[in-house]
């Protein structure tokens, strides 16, 4: 795996003549409770890139470090101090800036990895945009956009969750979070921190403008006292397999 932002530019030319996919992690820069740093989201999309980039002999481009606004019911939302979020727009623009200037150089195997919930339909729009940019130059490009956590097995959620798995939009700062980020940076968990609360329960719909109103005040939307660094090596690596299969096929299947 090889990070381009420690490349020179003839080594990035040379290494594009292997036609390598090309990862772009997008995190987000969002409070994640007492104990988590507000780069989490940020941190694991780019390991987990590297990782899956290191199977694939692929390239990792900068992470994209901020995301789109957090939302009260998935990341605690906009109340917090801290959580620095970029309009829809700008991370539209964000993405299709970026997917142009690949294919200028020459890329046609991308992989944008999202580490940060409320970013996909925007990661999509500048994907979509950008596509439709270059068709009409007569050269699309072949993008996967993907969410890491999509590929957990079932098994392993089982496993940690002992059967009681809250859903990936409560897993705020929670136990996915906390054991990965125990596992991969354990020097950057605060365990003495980690809160006590049970799990948030929402209204079934968002209000605006964001006032903060029923989440927890700690900021972390479902159990995170369970974690720990077994259980994010777990979650870890079966997720780091079962995403480098499945992009593997996918890129083999369309060379
Ligand atoms: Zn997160």
């Amino acid at each position: 795996m090889l990070r381009t932002d420690q490349l020179t530019w003839t080594e990035y030319v040379e290494k594009l003549k292997e036609e390598p996919i090309v990862f772009l992690p997008v995190g987000a820069h969002e409070q994640h409770g007492p104990h988590l740093p507000m780069g989490t989201d940020a941190i694991l999309a780019t390991k987990m890139a590297e990782a899956v980039a290191a199977g694939l002999q692929g390239l990792v481009l900068p992470t994209i470090s901020y995301g789109y606004k957090s939302q009260a019911r998935s990341g605690g939302g906009q109340t917090f101090v801290g959580t620095t979020s970029l309009d829809g727009q700008t991370l539209i623009a964000t993405t299709q800036d970026i997917v142009r200037e690949l294919a200028r150089h020459g890329v046609r195997r991308l992989v944008v990895l999202d580490g940060h919930f409320e970013n996909q339909w925007f990661l999509t729009e500048g994907i979509e945009l950008a596509q439709r940019e270059l068709q009409a130059s007569g050269g699309a490009m072949d993008i996967v956009r993907t969410e890491y956590w999509d590929f957990c097995p079932e098994a392993v959620l089982d496993t940690v969750f002992e059967g009681e798995f809250p859903g990936y939009d409560l897993e705020h700062a929670a136990l996915i979070e906390t054991s990965m980020m125990l596992y991969w940076q354990p020097e950057l968990v605060r365990v003495d921190s980690i809160p006590q609360n049970d799990q948030a329960s929402f209204a079934t719909f968002d209000t605006y403008p964001q006032d903060g109103r029923g989440g927890p005040a700690s900021g972390v939307l479902a159990p995170a006292k369970g974690a720990s660094g077994a259980k994010g090596q777990l979650i870890i690596e079966s997720t780091i397999t079962a995403i480098t299969q499945a992009l593997g096929a996918h890129f083999q299947a369309n060379s």
